[in-house]
């Protein structure tokens, strides 16, 4: 009796897997362990106040995804200019903070202007070792003190001397001299970064945006709550819930270290390279106040040691409709990994009203801790020599791991959204591959 095709096997129905089952035209099946699909662009509701896991606003650049958008939720995106703040030295300025010095007290100013100078008469010498240098090669000493290194260290939970520069390109602005200067005094420096407008849902969170991909997806069968638990790369076949699914190719986007360990019998080398992966747990919490926000700003970045955080966002003051009238939703990313107890929440909420977020920490009706396990992937000094071995090794055995976590990377939905576009393309294109 001839052997049933084989089809492609869509591990994770996140923005990625989602993408990938919209893009492939061969037979796909996916899994995904949660009731619903999304990944980290989920949403949750409480009491009339809607939450993302931490904020999760939209940058496109690219046509056929901003078209892919508009499309599934036409005129249901709000667009956005982004509102961004640093706070520091008890003041807020705008972002991004190497070009937008105006308002720090003068001697830091002083300090961070002449540390760009110095950077800039400097020659090039040998690349950066690591982030740290980067900054200092970059931005010069005073802006590396006041903003990113604490900053940094802060949001990727170790040194930046411990990290490569290889994520940051895209997501680090580079001012020149002139519009260093020009922050400095005041004088617009013109708006810099990846993110100066964003894309939200007007209703519901960044969820409605993953709702409706997924309502789109067609040619392949989902199967919720379905936790894959090995692949047996010798035999081609992926087990779920204890049945076993063979395949012609994987596009797996679980964090990385969670398929490998679902890999039973992997090559030494590569069983010791997926042990140097690393990663960093975030925890966070979703804030409601009754009152309105005392700040206007979408989201602000706290460098101090002697803030609990390093980011908050006011989802409502970017759409309206993610908290009841004249209330508000927040997001909280805590500095500290540790588990959040009492003082913590006492420590926040004296936080938020001291950086002028709410007026007084009598304001908050609730603050729910939550976690992302997979958070932020660690540039280490193993990173690129482990993630280039495995993925090769992956690719021979026509397992594809993209996404954020499944690419070991540090990107954002629209990467994602673009990541399962072009796995589908790669896919179609292997050899023996048959396009129906
Ligand atoms: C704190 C934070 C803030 C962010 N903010 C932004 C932002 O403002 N803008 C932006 O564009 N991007 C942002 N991002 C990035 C964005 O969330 C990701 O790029 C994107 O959502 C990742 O999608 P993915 O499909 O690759 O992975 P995921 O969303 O992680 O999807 C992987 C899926 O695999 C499933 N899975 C895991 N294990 C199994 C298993 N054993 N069996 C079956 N299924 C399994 C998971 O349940 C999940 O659904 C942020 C990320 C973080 C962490």
């Amino acid at each position: 009796m001839a052997e049933k095709p084989r089809k492609t096997v869509i591990l994770g129905g996140g923005l990625t897997g989602i993408s990938a089952a919209l893009h492939l035209r061969q037979p796909w099946v996916l899994f995904e362990r949660e009731a619903k699909l999304g990944g980290l662009a989920v949403s949750e509701e409480r009491d009339g106040f809607h939450f993302d896991l931490t904020g999760h606003w939209l940058h496109l650049r690219d046509p056929a995804i901003k078209q892919l958008v508009a499309e599934v939720l036409p005129g249901g995106m709000a667009s956005v200019q982004r509102r961004a703040r640093i706070f520091s030295h008890g003041v807020a300025t705008l972002y991004p903070f190497q070009a937008n010095l105006f308002g720090l007290p003068p001697d830091v100013i002083k300090e961070c202007l002449l540390g760009v100078i110095e950077a800039k008469m400097q020659s090039a010498g040998a690349p950066p070792r690591n982030f740290e240098e980067y900054c200092l090669r970059h931005f010069g000493a005073g802006i590396s003190r006041h903003f990113m290194i604490p900053y940094n260290e802060k949001l990727w939970g170790v040194h930046p001397h411990t990290i490569t520069a290889d994520w940051c390109s895209r997501f680090v602005p580079l001012p020149n001299l002139e519009q260093v200067v020009a922050g400095a005094v005041g004088a617009d420096a013109g708006r810099m970064g990846y993110n100066v407008e964003f894309f939200y849902p007007k209703q519901g969170g960044i969820e409605t945006l993953a709702r409706a991909l997924g309502g789109r997806i067609q040619g392949g069968e989902v199967h919720l709550r379905s936790n894959v638990e090995s692949v047996n790369f010798r035999k081609r076949e992926v087990v779920v819930a204890g049945k076993r699914v063979p395949y012609h190719a994987v596009v797996s986007t679980l964090p990385l270290p969670e398929l490998l360990t679902r890999m039973p019998g992997l090559p030494d080398d590569i069983a010791a390279h997926a042990s140097r992966l690393r990663c960093t747990t975030l925890r966070y919490l979703n804030v409601a106040t009754r009152s309105p926000p005392r700040a206007d700003w979408h989201w602000v970045y706290l460098p101090e040691k002697n803030l609990p955080f390093y980011r908050v966002g006011i989802y409502s003051n970017a759409v309206a409709s993610m908290a009841p009238a004249g209330a508000a939703s927040f997001y909280v990313e805590l500095a500290d990994r540790g588990p959040v107890n009492d003082a913590t929440l006492a420590d926040v909420a004296q936080g938020l009203a001291r950086i002028g977020a709410i007026v007084a920490p009598g304001d908050i009706c609730f603050a729910d801790p939550r976690e992302i396990k997979y958070a932020y992937v660690v540039f280490d000094e193993h990173y690129s020599s482990a993630t280039t071995a495995i993925f090769r090794f992956l690719e021979s055995q026509a397992i594809y791991s993209r996404g954020r976590y499944g690419a070991w990377t540090y990107n954002a939905m629209e990467d994602c959204l673009l990541a399962g576009r072009e796995v589908a393309g790669s896919i179609e294109a292997a050899p023996g591959s048959k396009t129906p």
